[in-house]
């Protein structure tokens, strides 16, 4: 059985129960996709996930590491100087708490619904104005240099930047509307591996807008309230898949169907005729 898949969760962490909390993934399932997301937080079977991405991990732990000594120091770091952003890392009691996606993240209770909603940050900077810079990590490879996301998928990542810039606002925070990614880019434009990979840091910037996730998080709530399984997304491959396997199943079981004894077969027949 694979480790990093568990298909049915314990109830207490369903909708309802007491260990059930909204992160933010959980936001970006439901605007992707409501059918899995009741299916996920309400009957308790989630989508199963990706295998997780060490390399893309191991960057961001590197990342925080050099941004931590920037925040030790009360420091810019060159990128940002390099980008004339005047900020610097935040330091905050609270950051690691913050950065902590799994059991915590930044929280807050959402009024008209009463859902705790949370969701955990990869950096938080704060410019002379001390309005605090929402900062995300991403590495990838592709080719040319990264300036802009303006992919139709990037959707996800612009929600992301929302919903941390969202929750800081809840928590009485000034918070500017300029998001950033740093992304890390490995180059493949080399003779040889020789065990190391190459990057290409870039400072993206993004213009976040955060008044759509109350609207939603009324909506996300109405449908675990409901009773009734919301339509499927379009977008995803999983059903597709899970309907094409059904499909087989079906030819297979009518491939399976014994052949009639003939008495029967022939009396059939003889009434038809
Ligand atoms: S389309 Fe199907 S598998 Fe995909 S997200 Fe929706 S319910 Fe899940």
């Amino acid at each position: 059985m694979s480790l990093f898949y568990k298909p049915n969760r314990k109830p207490d962490y369903n909708y309802g129960g007491p260990k059930w909390t909204l992160s933010r993934s959980k936001i970006d399932l439901f605007m992707e996709c409501a059918q899995c997301f009741y299916i996920d937080n309400k009957l308790g079977v989630a989508r199963p996930p990706g295998f997780p991405f060490n390399l893309n991990s191991a960057v961001d732990a590197l990342l925080k590491k050099e941004f931590d000594t920037h925040r030790a120091n009360g420091t810019q770091h060159p990128l940002a100087k390099a980008y004339g952003l005047d900020a610097v890392p935040l330091q905050h009691a609270r950051m690691d708490e913050w950065r902590d996606a799994l059991r915590h993240g930044v929280k807050c209770i959402h009024k008209e619904t009463g859902l705790t909603v949370r969701g955990g940050v990869d950096d938080i900077w704060v410019n002379k104005d001390g309005e605090l810079i929402v900062i995300d990590y991403k590495a990838t490879s592709k080719d040319g240099r990264i300036e802009s996301l303006d992919e139709d998928w990037h959707r996800g990542y612009k929600r992301q930047i929302e919903i941390y810039q969202w929750l800081l606002k809840q928590n009485g925070f000034k918070v500017s509307d300029m998001g950033y990614w740093v992304y890390a880019n490995a180059t493949k434009d080399r003779e040889a591996f020789d065990g190391r990979l190459d990057f290409e840091l870039t400072l993206v910037p993004y213009q976040g807008k955060t008044d759509w996730v109350d609207g939603v998080l009324v909506q996300l709530k109405a449908c675990l309230d409901s009773d009734t399984i919301p339509e499927a997304g379009s977008e995803c491959d999983y059903c597709r898949y899970r309907e094409a396997v059904q499909a087989q199943e079906l030819l297979k079981s009518v491939k399976k169907v014994k052949p009639l004894p003939t008495t029967y077969a022939q009396e059939q027949q003889t009434e038809l005729f």
